[in-house]
């Protein structure tokens, strides 16, 4: 949970940052600014109905959000986006792909169900050494927010078995911009090896935990690479289009307390102007944890 007045000003800035972008592309025409193939890729942490913790979808707004994708049929799979992004096959028009990040109960219990009637695919991003804890506060970025259980194994075989992906989120959820090369390596290696044995999939894509600009850079891409994942995903703000660095891909980060409208402009690219803010803010970003 966070002040009121936070709480207030944060989600002022991302309507205004939304709005904004809608009124832009009312003046430059319907099929958005650029007109280019892109595709979003969300961001989700936790569900449950935590008064101001942005990082906490209400299942009722997780509910509506999916069944829009439904809808709209724009919702494509781990496999699809690493198609239509290196290999060469272009995104269907208005492509998202849905991402949760952390590993928590919540993604089992409240997201599941949801992505399973609405029968729409998405990818969970894991830390092992976390996997099956407790009542353990989120080691999230999120510095106050409620204390949550981890997913156990038997519950991931669940998910896998749901279309759901599953995605490596480090060893042990610790920055990898400040750490060792040998240490970095060790948390990409080690992970992608667990997750891989415990269930049986291959892991290609990773996602940088907090994933500031403090949090990746062209070492850790390397490091990625060498450890043969495919793709690895930033908190910052942004459509991906084919010929990004694959590993530094951008996403747009989904945040509780906000009706569907805005949910539709971020879909269409309202909040990727909020890339100015991960742009110029990374380092209270890194510090506050948001
Ligand atoms: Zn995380």
């Amino acid at each position: 949970m966070i002040s009121i007045a936070r709480w207030a000003i944060k989600k002022t800035a991302r309507a205004s940052v939304a709005l904004g972008s809608w009124a832009t592309w009312r003046l430059v025409g319907p099929g958005g600014a650029s007109g280019r193939p892109e595709i979003r890729v969300l961001t989700y942490h936790r569900f449950g109905t935590v008064a101001r913790d942005p990082f906490c979808i209400s299942p009722t707004d997780f509910k509506g959000q999916i069944a829009y994708l439904a809808e709209s049929g724009i919702a494509i799979s781990l496999n699809e986006f690493e198609e239509s992004v290196f290999g060469g096959r272009p995104p269907r028009r208005g492509a998202v792909l849905v991402t949760i990040d952390d590993g928590f109960h919540s993604t089992y219990s409240s997201a599941l169900p949801i992505l399973r009637d609405y029968a729409v695919p998405a990818v969970a991003f894991v830390t092992p050494s976390l996997i099956g804890r407790s009542g353990a506060v989120p080691v999230t970025a999120c510095s106050d927010c409620a204390p949550e259980d981890y997913m156990d194994w038997r519950e991931l075989e669940q998910i896998t078995g749901a279309n759901i992906a599953i995605g490596s989120h480090s060893w042990t959820h610790r920055s990898l911009g400040r750490m060792s090369p040998a240490q970095a390596e060790d948390e990409v290696v080690r992970s992608r090896e667990m997750i891989e044995q415990r269930l049986g999939e291959r892991v290609t894509a990773f996602a940088y935990p907090f994933g500031t600009r403090a949090d990746f850079n062209a070492r850790t891409a390397s490091i990625l690479k060498g450890a043969g994942y495919c793709c690895a995903f930033t908190s910052q703000h942004g459509a991906v289009r084919p010929g990004l660095d694959p590993f530094s891909l951008p996403r747009v980060k989904v945040e509780g307390g906000e009706g569907l409208w805005l949910f539709k402009l971020l879909l269409r690219g309202g909040l990727d102007a909020w890339s100015w803010v991960d742009r110029t803010l990374w380092h209270i970003q890194a510090s506050g944890h948001d």
